[in-house]
């Protein structure tokens, strides 16, 4: 299965954070885990504008499976001004917060996922108190601080269906590369759990199966 035309071009005009080919490898497990007898819908955490939003509402559309995605949208540590991915384009002048909502539902609408990309706003562990559902698939992308990224796992891996996937993003072993606290809060934590195994690596971003 591959992306349509019309969400390849929705994508390249999407701000983001997620390379193609990470995009494609994260698209593939969501095909993939949608076909298989493992029930549930796709959760993300950390929506931003939208990008692997797509490629995640791609593979659940084919399958008539639902993507739950959870975001704040008031931006995480390292995107607010002065930092070095901060865009003032997706700021609200208004309150002076960033606020990337827009953003994404302009993705989705022109992606054509609204009948399939559930957008939830609110800062994840508070979503959390309120979940019960099964996931088949958990892709973690939210706040890159130590704290919230062990909230984020705390919080939603448990969820994670047996056969389920756990994809995390700006996995860097080495602390040289990128931020340690998705490496040190969430992916070693879910592979010394024992719960989970490696399926696959790709750039930046794991792919975990729960036992
Ligand atoms: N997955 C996106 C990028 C996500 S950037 C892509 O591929 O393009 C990280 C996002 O996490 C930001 O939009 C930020 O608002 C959100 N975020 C950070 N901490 C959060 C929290 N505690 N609860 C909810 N969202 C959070
Ligand atoms: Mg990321």
């Amino acid at each position: 299965m591959q992306l349509d035309d019309e969400k390849r071009r929705v994508l390249a005009e999407t701000k983001g954070f997620m390379p193609d080919e990470e995009g494609e490898a994260l698209f593939r497990a969501a095909v993939d885990i949608c076909r298989s007898s493992v029930e549930g819908p796709i959760v993300e955490i950390g929506s931003y504008c939208g990008r692997s939003t797509i490629w995640l509402g791609a593979a659940a559309q084919g399958a008539g499976r639902v993507v739950v995605t959870v975001d704040h949208h008031r931006g995480s540590e390292e995107t607010q001004a002065g930092w070095e991915h901060h865009d003032p384009e997706v700021v609200d002048q208004r309150i002076n917060k960033m606020d990337t909502l827009p953003f994404l539902r302009r993705a989705l609408w022109d992606a054509e996922l609204e009948d399939t990309v559930i957008a939830v706003v609110g800062a994840s562990p508070r979503v959390a108190t309120v979940w019960s559902t099964e996931i088949a698939m958990l892709f973690i992308d939210g706040g890159h601080g130590a704290e919230h990224a062990a909230a984020d796992y705390r919080s939603w891996a448990h969820h994670v269906a047996q056969g389920g996937v756990l994809a995390i993003h700006d996995v860097f072993a080495d602390p040289a590369d990128g931020g340690q606290a998705p490496h040190d809060e969430i992916y070693r934590p879910a592979l010394d759990s024992g719960t989970f195994v490696e399926i696959g690596a790709t750039g930046s971003l794991r792919l975990l199966r729960r036992q």
